[in-house]
């Protein structure tokens, strides 16, 4: 385990997809003093904690891995969760990132020293002081336990998708499932041909299509091997086929028609039972929550030995859940597929910038960023997926490496110019944050009839871009200074 140093040019919080392809970039611009805290004991963010049976991408892997780092080997066209983490772990090694990233080293607090303009960062391991604070620690990486009375008087198992018990064993049990999300739709094929009975709680139906996945065979892999221009123009003709999705969320939900007859034939098709199709048919726009895709969910719901509940859950017995009007089920074990806590994520709660106020209280009405990524009275502290960066149609590793290059030029800039800190103007903030709420107001994400965990608790939608992917890109392309408060080292006196 590498040593934690007290001082350091860029700190990063999270060694998930963002946190990680930060650090390579930057080193890859000579940023060598760089350091990673991760909690957990391992790399790897969301893929590394999601580790439910079917856990899969529902991005084609082509598109879902960094630009920089095309793989080959992919052995399906929606990559596993193994193979994404395997592929995470080798690009922290290829690019020499391994001694830098300290493992078990929770971010307790980062607090800003405006005279010193440094962040101090204190970790459950130590305490490193930064130039730059990155916060890459996700947007879905604490689980969201739902609000249910009576779940903590639960005496038989109870975990959280993200959090799988593999040391439980599910065979024969009586077992409850809530929510019926990505992450349901994955793991209730696996699980349901070994429990006994299978009950899963839905309380809002995903709109679902096919997902036509297929492996990437030795002939694919060598031509991408030996030609890697070629997969890298597959991974432009898949991102411009998903940019297509945008004019339909965004511009005009009546471009989703097509999309929308598509699903309810495939829903048709696997469930020929019209009650239970009844139940698993949406009543709001399609895209105004994450769109499913799957070629088993339908199929594992239509077995025997599952119910679907629509009922409202009351409550949580001991051993047992309990729908309106009293009716109990007994079950051994619940399993929570309800998300994770997008828009109110911890760690607003441990940084602390200008006046020891901290992004939780700065995100009081709720989250907003320059570009997703600075904050003012935050100086140097750059968010990664931060608000309004989510892409419900794309890969989101396309707006973090969008986000790297930003940070790059903003790194570079303060080395450049012997800055000590920049700070976004107030304004700047404020006239983008309002730019992207008035193009949100025309997005399904708004109008579609539905609620979903893009919308924070005031109904604002604070997750996704609501645009192209290029349209973000071109904005975060350089870093704009005008756009900051720019404090020069030698002026206020700060230490190199
Ligand atoms: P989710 O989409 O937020 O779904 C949560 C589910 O739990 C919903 O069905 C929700 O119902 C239900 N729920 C929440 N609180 C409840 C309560 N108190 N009582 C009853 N039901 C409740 O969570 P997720 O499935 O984990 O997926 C989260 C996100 O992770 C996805 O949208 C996606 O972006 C990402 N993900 C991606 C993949 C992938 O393949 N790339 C896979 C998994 C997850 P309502 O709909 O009524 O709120």
């Amino acid at each position: 385990m590498p040593h934690l140093p007290d001082e350091t040019e860029v700190a990063v919080i999270g060694s998930g997809f963002s946190g990680l392809g930060a650090a390579i970039r930057l080193r890859q611009d000579g940023v060598d003093d760089v350091v990673v805290l991760e909690r957990a004991d391992d790399i790897g963010g969301t893929w590394r904690d999601n580790t439910y049976p079917g856990a899969a991408c529902d991005v084609p892997s082509h598109l879902y891995s960094f630009g920089f780092a095309p793989n080959p080997e992919w052995s399906h066209s929606f990559s596993r969760q193994p193979e994404i983490l395997a592929y995470l772990r080798h690009c922290a090694g290829r690019y020499g990132l391994l001694p830098r990233i300290h493992l078990g080293h929770e971010v307790l607090e980062a607090r800003w020293d405006d005279a010193a303009a440094r962040w101090t960062v204190r970790t459950t391991r130590g305490t490193v002081r930064a130039r730059v604070l990155v916060s890459a620690a996700g947007p879905l990486s604490d689980p969201a336990l739902p609000d249910i009375p009576g779940l903590e008087t639960f005496t038989g198992t109870l975990f959280h998708s993200g959090a799988w018990d593999h040391g439980h064993d599910l065979t024969g049990e009586r077992v409850a499932v809530v929510g019926t999300g990505a992450s349901a739709a994955q793991f209730v094929p696996e699980i349901q041909p070994l429990a006994g009975r299978l009950h899963v709680f839905q309380r809002t139906p995903s709109w679902v299509l096919p997902r036509r996945d297929r492996t990437l065979g030795r002939v694919e892999k060598r031509v991408y091997r030996a030609m890697p221009a070629l997969q890298r123009m597959v991974r432009t003709g898949i991102y411009l086929g998903r940019e297509l999705y945008v004019l339909g969320f965004t511009v005009d939900q009546r471009l989703l028609r097509l999309a929308s007859r598509i699903a309810r034939g495939h829903l048709e098709r696997q469930v020929p039972d019209p009650e239970l199709r009844a139940k698993l048919t949406p009543a709001y726009t399609m895209g105004c929550k994450r769109i499913v895709l799957s070629d088993d969910f339908y199929p594992a719901l239509g077995r025997p030995n599952v119910e679907v509940v629509t009922d409202r859950i009351e409550r949580v017995g001991p051993r047992s859940v309990v729908t309106a009007g009293g009716v109990e089920r007994p079950v051994d074990t619940i399993i929570c597929a309800t998300g994770f806590r997008a828009t109110d994520p911890p760690i607003a709660y441990r940084i602390h910038g200008r006046g020891g106020r901290s992004l939780a209280d700065a995100w009081r009405t709720g989250m907003r960023a320059y570009k997703g990524t600075t904050v003012s009275g935050f100086p140097n502290l750059f968010l990664l997926l931060g608000p309004n960066t989510g892409g419900a149609h794309t890969s989101v590793v396309l707006m973090a490496e969008a986000q790297h290059e930003y940070l790059r030029d903003a790194v570079r800039f303060l080395r450049e110019h012997d800055v000590a800190a920049v700070d976004v103007r107030p304004h700047a903030m404020h006239g983008y944050d309002d730019a992207v709420a008035r193009r949100m107001d025309r997005t399904v994400w708004v109008h579609g009839g539905c609620r979903s965990w893009y919308l924070d608790r005031n109904g604002r939608n604070t997750t996704l871009w609501p645009s192209f992917v290029a349209g973000f890109r071109r904005r975060t392309a350089r870093f704009d200074r005008d756009s900051y408060r720019v404090r020069a080292r030698a002026a206020a006196g700060v230490p190199t």
